[in-house]
């Protein structure tokens, strides 16, 4: 997104160009000028770290000043990924990528002390596919020798707040490959840069030390945070980024750049910038050399001030720029030789062309103590009033689309891997994973699941997701029927959540697949909407299994529902047929949910069993662990048992919203896509009491509660279920009063908490928040509910020490504790305003309809001791749940002389429940992609053993394929982990041992809580027999 508020000056007339004539020839370029390959020798150093060799010559004596130029290129924001890379739609925004990369490589050909640094990778291998062979030589050249630079190297600049933690891997590891594959060890990023995300993860910063990077850079810190940090010389810091990975292992060194990412003021020489070039013949009136000189060695000390060493970076680029790099560079090169000439006059000033990883190396040349920082960036505030906490909820129907779409990929990543080629081609066509893969990388990026883009870009996002479907879809057809050993045909419903799937709804008879991307056995209710008729569900065995039909309260739709239960990385086919001469009859009404089963429920019998309030005085819904009780006058959820565990809890839950403001006399500040400004601290209720139906059958509970034409939720609790699940609807979110309303959901209780909650990191670790406190600095808070706001990817918890009170997501969304014993989570937004951060539109989605958004909550109590064992491994069923695929059924055979199978696993035996299999994907001909990760925390587990270390073996895990050769790598599978290595930094808390690494060995596998290991491993699939 856009940089700060500086006015950009005007916009390039027309008639620009052709000033390049490497580009604008349309030949193959020219060959490169000797002087560029003298430049290696001339800079050459002495001795360097490995992935510094390249890096220009200081004077240690001076203070040096690094300029990067770069350019920052958001994957989609204001304008579409194509409009910018092809420079469409320049009135929106004067954009074009294309044009960026090509100027810039003609400028940097052009001198060659010159560098310039490069991020996206989803633009640049887009790029570097439409060049010559030529010109690819001629980059590599660049490349090697250090002049163009990749830092972070992602296919996006992944956003921060609204990320899991899978999906950043999976974004980092797609476009790191592209530079491993096509630069190898020279293009290796050695630095990360995320110098626009709106606040920082603890988790990022994790990853990206494991992924091998040197240190990191960023932009944007919270304004309080970052006065204290210049007065105390704490702008660069070593972040221990992980409470539980052993130190340096998440250790990361971290830079505050000092002026976000922008040049310095008036040293702005791009064609979006109106500040005057320096004129250095003193003839002309308008000469204005020295001034500038005299204006950049002041600047130059004054920021070296805040920073440790005898270096600082001056960032010399902002959105977009560069499209005619040679300005930027051409004013560059006099500003270097103009300031450098006043050594002579005794300055103590030197500038020089470099690179953030060039900076970062005389940094850790300096070898000093560095102090350590444990929490995080969240959440940011650039102003007083001014926090950006409303992203973490903005476009919540997008922010689920892409958490859906991880789990999908994640499906059709392992399915591809299981199947071998014959998920590729098939019966079906052919199957493709990449798509999905790249589409959900884009997804990542700062602008895109963060919900700040405009309306048309947004609907492109999930254009891109819609699109990366298909080819899954065709390889899940492929890979089923090789699996299975039947050529079905396959159908996909898209629609379940507002209960719509043709096949099942119109056929007498069908098949239902549920593949389970676990590495354990799951039990799951499916829910299949269905036609007014009594269903008979065979298991895979032939044997029948306990099935209901219910009415949907809303609609009238009847759903059938069975529970599957689905071997570890595998499927379990069941069949369903409908019974002739059945007519729906009335039964009794069910008082509650009992243990013996008989398969055929009537869909009547449901009806009867519904009643609205008050016809009844006792109004809960309980199974064998636990009990939700709810107000017989108010329908509103009160308590809360956990049976199996004898813990009670009063929880009262209801619907709010907060009054989105739009300005006051304390601020000008609206709540808009980016930041959160309730008007008032208090939000407002919905409605304080809730119309209800209860449902009670053999397979389900539920009380459907209504509180408004736009606001309802189902709470429900199926047998087996160690969890309360709240299904919530709310929207289009009225707007007619002139109002814009944040929405929340609701949980009071009677815990002593203290001031204290819990969120978790990117959905992986977890960390402590404090009301109106900040770990490292004095708040003055200015906002005493959007400064509380934090994100929750995946889960949120309060304790009093005793009980916990947990409640996950299925999104990214914004939450808190705004008083002892509460916990609240923002659902839905709707504003009138923008916020004036750039995106220029109301978060209106959309304009004259609005938005209906359904998602899930669940809740689960538990003793504190034990509570992470359940929110771990529920967290983990809801991340990747199971995949319905339907057919019709009396498919033909696979292979004539192969009898097809109804159920199957990829594993030979589970995996231990702390155990979570992040990643099993193609990573070539013969060769997949593995990761496993302990899931477990230290000393999170306090009663079982799951916190422990675990151990496998990989030899013979796997059931579809054998593997004949492992290699470790680091966690973006990008360089072999025995041989990489990471400059060291010495924190204030004492030193810390090199990381060893023992040998390999497939047998013995084992993992640290916490722990990621990634490994590239040669298979051979089995034979189809
Ligand atoms: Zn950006």
């Amino acid at each position: 997104m856009g940089a700060d508020a500086r006015p950009l000056g005007e916009r390039a007339a027309g008639g620009r160009g052709a000033a390049w004539p490497w580009t604008s020839s349309g030949a193959p370029c020219p060959p490169l000028p000797l002087l560029s390959f003298l430049f290696l020798f001339l800079a050459a150093p002495s001795v360097r770290a490995a992935g510094y060799e390249t890096c220009p010559t200081v004077k240690p004596n001076m203070l040096n000043v690094h300029l990067v130029a770069h350019t920052h290129d958001d994957v989609g924001w204001l304008k579409t990924v194509d409009q910018y890379f092809y420079g469409i739609h320049n009135r929106i925004q004067h954009a074009g990528v294309q044009y960026i990369l090509d100027s810039v490589i003609a400028s940097l050909l052009a001198e060659p002390t010159r560098r310039f640094v490069y991020v996206e990778m989803a633009f640049f291998s887009r790029w570097w596919h439409q060049q010559t062979n030529a010109t690819q030589d001629v980059v590599r050249d660049l490349v090697r020798q250090g002049r163009l630079e990749f830092a972070n190297g992602g296919w996006v600049m992944n956003d921060e707040a609204a990320t899991h933690y899978g999906a950043i891997i999976d974004q980092m590891t797609l476009g790191l490959r592209f530079l491993e594959d096509t630069f190898g060890n020279d293009g290796r990023p050695r630095v990360a840069w995320h110098i626009d995300p709106f606040g920082h993860s603890r988790e990022q910063a994790s990853l990206f030390a494991q992924m091998g990077f040197d240190g990191f850079f960023f932009g944007r810190l919270d304004y309080q945070d970052k006065l204290v940090r210049k007065m105390n010389l704490e702008m660069e810091q070593v972040w221990r980024a992980s409470a539980s990975l052993k130190p340096p292992t998440a250790d990361l060194f971290t830079s505050v750049l000092p002026n976000m990412y922008n040049p310095p003021e008036n040293l702005c020489w791009d064609v979006l910038c109106a500040d005057k070039p320096i004129v250095d013949d003193r003839r002309s009136p308008e000469y204005n050399a020295k001034e500038l000189v005299d204006y950049f060695l002041k600047l130059a000390k004054d920021q070296g001030q805040f920073y440790r060493t005898n270096h600082t970076v001056m960032t010399m680029g902002s959105d977009f720029q560069y499209e005619n790099a040679n300005m930027w560079f051409k004013n560059l090169d006099k500003l270097i030789q103009l300031v450098n000439a006043q050594q002579a006059n005794g300055s103590r000033v030197n500038v020089l062309y470099s690179t953030p990883a060039c900076y970062l190396w005389e940094l850790n040349k300096a070898k000093l103590t560095w102090s350590v920082k444990q929490d995080d960036f969240f959440p940011y505030a650039d102003g007083p009033h001014m926090f950006w906490t409303g992203y973490f909820t903005s476009r919540p129907a997008l922010k689920r689309y892409e958490r859906l779409s991880y789990n999908f990929l994640q499906v059709c990543n392992q399915l591809e891997a299981l199947a071998g080629p014959a998920a590729n081609m098939g019966p079906y066509g052919a199957g493709d994973s990449a798509p999905l893969n790249e589409a959900m990388a884009v997804l990542q990026h700062h602008d895109a699941v963060s919900g700040t883009s405009k309306q048309h870009v947004a609907d492109d996002y999930a254009r891109q997701l819609a699109a990366g479907w298909k080819p899954c879809e065709v390889l899940l057809g492929n890979a089923l029927a090789r699996l299975s050993g039947s050529k079905e045909v396959f159908s996909f419903c898209h629609n379940l959540n507002t209960s719509l799937c043709p096949l099942s709804q119109t056929s007498k008879s069908f098949q239902v697949i549920v593949y389970n991307p676990l590495g354990r056995k799951v039990n799951w209710m499916v829910r299949l909407p269905v036609s007014k008729h009594v269903f008979l569900v065979k298991d895979p065995s032939g044997a029948v299994v306990p099935s209901d039909v219910v009415t949907m309260p809303s609609s009238n739709v009847q759903e059938l529902l069975f529970s599957a239960s689905v071997p570890a990385l595998g499927f379990s086919i069941y069949s369903v047929t409908q019974v002739p001469d059945w007519s729906p009859r009335a039964r009794p009404p069910e008082p509650r949910f009992r243990k013996s089963l008989s398969w055929i429920k009537s869909s009547s019998h449901v009806k009867s069993s519904l009643h609205v309030k008050p016809s009844s005085r006792d109004l809960t819904i309980q199974n064998e662990y636990i009990s939700a009780r709810f107000d017989p006058d108010t329908g509103l959820l009160v308590e809360m048992k956990n049976l199996e565990q004898d813990l009670l809890l009063p929880v009262r839950q209801a619907f709010y919203w907060y009054n989105a403001s739009t300005g006051n006399k304390l601020s000008s500040q609206a709540s808009g896509a980016y930041i959160f400004r309730p008007n008032r601290q208090e939000p407002l209720f919905i409605s304080r009491w809730a119309q209800t139906r209860l449902v009670k059958t053999a397979l389900v509970q539920e009380v459907h509660q209504n509180f408004s034409a736009w606001c309802s939720q189902v709470v429900r609790l199926y047998p087996g279920q160690r969890h309360l699940e709240l299904e919530w609807t709310v929207g289009p979110i009225p707007v007619g009063d002139g109002w814009g309303k944040e929405v929340i959901s609701r949980f009071d209780t009677t815990l002593k908490t203290k001031g204290l909650f819990f969120t978790d990191s990117n959905g992986r670790e977890i960390l402590e928040r404090r009301r109106d406190y900040r770990p490292t600095w004095k708040l003055n808070q200015t906002e005493p509910v959007a400064g509380n706001y934090y994100p929750v990817n995946s889960r949120i918890y309060i304790t009093d020490g005793n009980m916990q009170l947990t409640v996950l997501t299925d999104r990214s969304q914004g939450g808190s504790s705004l008083s002892d014993g509460s916990i609240e989570l923002m659902v839905h937004r709707r504003l009138l305003r923008d916020d004036d951060r750039g995106v220029g539109e109301p978060l209106l989605e959309t304009e004259n309809t609005g938005l209906w958004v359904r998602g899930r909550h669940l809740v689960l109590l538990d003793k504190a001791r034990t509570a992470a064992v359940g929110h771990r491994l529920q967290a983990e069923k809801e991340l990747l749940a199971p995949q319905l695929v339907l057919a019709r059924g009396g498919g033909t055979p696979y292979h004539l002389e192969v009898s097809p199978r109804k159920q199957f696993s990829g594993l030979r035996r589970e995996l231990p429940p702390n155990v979570h299999l992040l990643t099993l994907a193609r990573w070539g001909p013969e060769m997949l992609l593995l990761r496993l990760e302990h899931q477990f925390a230290l000393g999170e587990d306090m009663v079982g053993n799951l916190s422990s270390p675990v151990t496998l073996d990989l030899r013979d895990l796997f059931s579809a394929f054998t593997i004949t050769d492992l290699k470790e790598t680091t966690l973006a599978a990008n360089q072999l982990r025995a041989r990489a290595s990471r400059l060291q930094w010495t924190p204030n808390t004492g030193p810390t041992r090199k990381p060893s690494h023992p040998r390999l060995d497939p047998a013995s596998i084992t993992l640290q809580p916490m722990e990621i290991r990634t490994f590239l491993a040669s298979v051979q699939w089995e034979e189809e027999s």
